[in-house]
């Protein structure tokens, strides 16, 4: 990895996307951090830009298309494209008792289908290189399909968001657009879903299970175009998000989403990791 390599981190303004930015440029990495509010970036790479870092910013509200493809734009004209993308804008009101259907809504369109947009926009800029390019999303351990925390009533669903083979986005959107109206209509509780953290644990499923499909689709890109996605829970980390409440800092928080970024071994894609070791979707 050398100055040639860029990064582009999402939500990279504050939290976990700000330390992710500093520890890749402090690898050497070329790292664009990327803000919904460009002077609140500006005022965030200053602090790196005097450390010594390479870091630049623009804007990026990855919930507007417009803001994507204006960015896409400004990044191949200035930089070529990128071979790093890391997927860390995320919302979640769930922490208060702010369950309201906007909030679901913005939930779901802010970790899923930004991350999605994102992808879609940022494949086809992906640099030649013998590494290949490198796609880290920040999910949660909220969204495993089995997992404690994430109480998925729904078996049908659960079993048809395993079977990776049958995976389909068509299969992921229907789940997520579902559940929207539900909330809609006032009957998710009678559908299945979990009451706490429900649209932010789907948001993360959803991410998980699209990491999984994208993992298989990109697998047979030629060498040197190869692209290799995977997905990490932070752990439970002292930021805005959490009211500060979390347990880890934000460096142990952005640790394992580095070490994907910047990882040699090609065989890891497609899968889910926290704290450098692979977990179970
Ligand atoms: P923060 O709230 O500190 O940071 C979230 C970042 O996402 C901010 O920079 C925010 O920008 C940005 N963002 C939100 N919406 C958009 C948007 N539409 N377009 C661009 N940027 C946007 O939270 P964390 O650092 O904790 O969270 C980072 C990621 O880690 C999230 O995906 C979260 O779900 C995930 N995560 C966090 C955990 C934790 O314990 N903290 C646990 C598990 C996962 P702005 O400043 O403008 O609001």
């Amino acid at each position: 990895w050398s100055k040639e390599t860029i990064a582009v981190v999402t939500g990279g303004n504050r939290g976990i996307g700000f330390e992710i930015s500093r520890q890749l440029a402090d690898h050497g990495v070329t790292v664009i951090l990327t803000s919904r509010d460009a002077s609140v970036g500006v005022e965030s790479i200053k602090v790196l830009q005097e450390g010594g870092l390479d870091v630049h910013c623009h804007e990026l509200d990855i919930l507007d298309s417009s803001s994507i493809t204006q960015f896409s734009e400004w990044l191949k004209e200035n930089y070529g494209g990128l071979n790093i993308l890391v997927n860390n804008a995320g919302v979640n009101f769930n922490f208060g008792s702010d369950n309201s259907v906007e909030n679901a809504h913005k939930v779901i369109e802010t970790n899923y289908y930004g991350t999605k947009r994102m992808i879609e926009a940022m494949i086809p800029l992906m640099k030649v290189s013998p590494a290949g390019g490198r796609i880290v999303n920040v999910s949660s351990r909220l969204g495993r399909l089995n997992g404690k925390r994430n109480r998925l009533e729904n078996d049908a669903l659960r079993e048809q968001l395993s079977d990776v083979e049958n995976l389909t986005e068509e299969l992921i959107d229907g789940a997520v657009n579902a559940f929207l109206q539900q909330v809609d209509d006032g009957t998710w509780e009678s559908g299945g879903w979990p009451i706490r953290f429900t649209d932010y644990s789907l948001s993360k499923l959803a991410v998980n299970a699209y990491t999984r499909l994208m993992a298989k689709k990109l697998s047979d890109r030629p060498d040197g175009e190869k692209i290799f996605i995977n997905c990490y829970c932070p752990g439970w980390v002292k930021t805005a998000l959490t009211g500060y409440a979390g347990s880890v800092s934000v460096e142990q928080g952005a640790d394992t989403g580095v070490w994907l970024s910047l990882i040699p071994e090609q065989a890891i894609t497609g899968m889910f990791f926290a704290e450098r070791r692979e977990i179970n979707f």
